[in-house]
């Protein structure tokens, strides 16, 4: 992963913006508890949870008995909590929408973080410099164009797609061409032209984001190593650079070429075949090894570099934090530097949910808990990493929260 760094900038300059809206008057105040769902203002928690969706809250879609309730709970009293998940491939409000439907209780936009979210901070970036808003990104997975919706929703103003890459120029990967249909109904022209070796006409990506899994591997996995080999960015250019055993990385992206961003690290995910299906993950290792295979690899010394959000890395868990004491403080007003005491991890696989509250660093000394429960992925034995705790359900998960804090319900 990137630098912490980078995130703790990306944080810093969205707290410094939210800043001024500490100082709300009582009476606007009041509207925002009511509008979180708080009934008891006067207390205030120094705690707070975070729940990972699938296999906690809800199970093939359908809610896991007490989750409803618990949720409910806790916007009752006021308690902050997130939606802490790896999907991802709509926007946040739809995404809620549809867990409201499904729990049958409303819940607000911002109460979710999804494995792309962060993202959105880089549509202005810690600096006018690194900012991408009007910068060519790249969005690859999902359906459709639904990531690509999702992105400029987000901020930022010029994103293109692989699907785009290959109407403009079928020949960029001439097996998608079983695909064109399915490339037909969302394509769009692209800003400049596609494959001009002139470093001014060409077009030329600025980052590369992973948005959600790709449903056609082998185009996005192309395109994505043509950018990563070019000059500059620039696609239909080959780097000189390449290759160069005196240059660091063995010259590799070290052209100028863009970022590249992934979210949802999991290599597999449970579907509704019986057995676990490759996830985002399964598409990075493969570009991973694609990566090796062309360039030597690590065992050259060459590495493809590039950044991983989502569970369980640590800008992840950073950001939802922030995100609880944004909230907290639209719903009582408490400054955003104030830290939550105790943060309470719910979730259903350890390698992402419990490793990530295990193995996070609060910058502002907030205590993460991991509870792990018996409604999803876990099955029971050891977990490969150690919650604090490991309780029947989510209902169980916020009775442990609720006593260990000492909130008399
Ligand atoms: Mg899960």
């Amino acid at each position: 992963m990137r630098p912490q760094g980078l995130w703790r900038s990306l944080v810093l300059v969205q707290l410094a913006s939210t800043r001024s809206f500490l100082e709300t008057g009582s009476g606007r105040r009041k509207l925002q508890t009511a509008a979180l769902g708080a009934s008891s203002p006067s207390r205030i928690p120094e705690f707070a949870f975070a729940f990972d969706i699938d296999g906690v809250l809800l199970r093939a879609s359908k809610p896991i008995p007490g989750a409803a309730e618990s949720i409910a709970l806790l916007k009752d009293q006021g308690i902050p909590f997130i939606l802490l998940t790896n999907g991802g491939g709509k926007h946040e409000s739809e995404r809620v929408a549809e867990i409201s439907e499904k729990l049958q209780v409303p819940l607000d936009p911002s109460v979710i973080i999804q494995s792309h979210t962060p993202f959105a901070e880089l549509v202005r970036g810690p600096d006018e410099l690194s900012a991408l808003e009007n910068k060519c990104v790249m969005v690859v997975g999902g359906d459709g164009d639904s990531c690509r919706r999702v992105a400029e929703r987000y901020g930022f103003k010029n994103v293109v797609t692989p699907g785009d890459i290959f109407m403009a120029n079928p020949n960029h990967w001439p097996f998608s061409k079983v695909f064109r249909k399915y490339y037909e109904g969302f394509a769009r022209p692209l800003p400049n032209p596609c494959g001009s070796k002139d470093p001014t006409e060409g077009l030329k990506i600025d980052a590369i984001f992973v948005f959600n899994d790709p449903r056609d591997w082998a185009l996005d996995a192309q395109v994505i190593l043509d950018v990563l080999l070019s000059s500059q960015g620039i696609l239909g250019t080959f780097s000189e650079k390449n290759g160069c055993t005196d240059l660091p990385n063995r010259g590799y992206l070290q052209d100028g070429q863009p970022p590249l961003y992934f979210s949802n690290p999991d290599l597999v995910w449970a579907a509704a075949y019986h057995l676990p299906r490759l996830g985002q993950g399964g598409f990075r290792e493969a570009l991973e090894g694609t990566w090796a295979a062309i360039t030597g690899g690590p065992s050259k010394g060459v590495e493809l570099k590039k950044t991983i959000i989502g569970k369980p890395y640590q800008g992840t868990y950073e950001y939802a934090e922030n995100q609880l004491l944004r909230n907290r403080s639209r719903a009582f007003g408490t400054h955003l530097q104030q830290p939550i005491r105790n943060i309470y991890m719910v979730g259903d696989n350890p390698e992402s949910d419990i490793q990530g509250a295990n193995t996070y660093r609060s910058p502002h000394g907030s205590q993460w808990h991991s509870l792990l429960v018996r409604t999803g992925v876990y099955s029971g034995g050891e977990p490969t990493w150690t919650p604090q705790a490991i309780v029947d359900n989510v209902q169980k998960a916020v009775e442990y929260g609720l006593n260990k804090s000492r909130w008399h319900v």
